[in-house]
């Protein structure tokens, strides 16, 4: 009868550890349920920063490219503008080279006729100093030649002059009565009392 009742206790113990064993899980549950609750909230938290980064990410982005879009169109205006004046230049020089042409046609024109007249002036000059020549050798009176040469330097051309009235007419003065008497009757050289030019008698 006893045998009976031992074996009666250990069904009991093995039951009670069985309910200790329970018991234990029972305690330890609540602390996976925070573990994993703990889990989920880093979870979540690791998610709500992906987004705010994400959110970050999106912004910036767009900031670029609204800067980029605006350089873009900043450069294209900038590009525009240089090409307008490129063409106008390439105009302007267009119009320049012409003109220059035009200019060194027109000069070499103007050489031509330049070193003709050139030629003339000094075929002139050869046969107006022979005849200068000529008629230095027939003025004998040296002191007058030097006196007329002195007076064309004095008054900046005419030295001697042809009078047919009473004025003077490189002065434009009235000559003393005197004077035209002896210039009209003796064809008389006189020295003009005002500018100091020979007069000669007009016939
Ligand atoms: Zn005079």
């Amino acid at each position: 009868m006893i045998e009976e009742q031992y074996d009666m206790l250990l069904e009991l113990q093995k039951i009670d550890i069985d309910i200790d064993e329970e018991e234990k899980k029972k305690r330890n549950l609540p602390l996976t349920i925070e573990g994993i609750t703990k889990k989920i909230q880093g979870l979540k938290d690791s998610l709500k920063n992906k987004n705010e980064n994400y959110k970050n990410l999106q912004v910036k982005l767009k900031r670029i490219i609204a800067n980029y879009k605006e350089e873009k169109d900043s450069i294209e205006e900038d590009v525009l503008d240089l090409m307008e004046e490129v063409e106008d230049l390439d105009k302007s020089i267009g119009h320049l080279d012409e003109d220059l042409k035009r200019k060194e046609k027109e000069f070499r024109k103007r050489k031509e006729e330049m070193d003709l007249a050139s030629l003339v002036i000094e075929k002139n000059m050869n046969s107006l100093n022979i005849k200068r020549e000529e008629i230095l050798n027939k003025i004998t009176d040296n002191r007058l030649l030097k006196e007329y040469e002195h007076l064309r330097k004095e008054k900046g051309g005419k030295a001697i002059m042809e009078v047919d009235g009473s004025i003077c007419p490189g002065c434009y003065l009235d000559l003393p009565s005197d004077a035209i008497y002896q210039l009209k009757k003796n064809r008389k050289i006189i020295i003009c009392p005002n500018c100091s030019r020979i007069l000669i008698w007009k016939d």
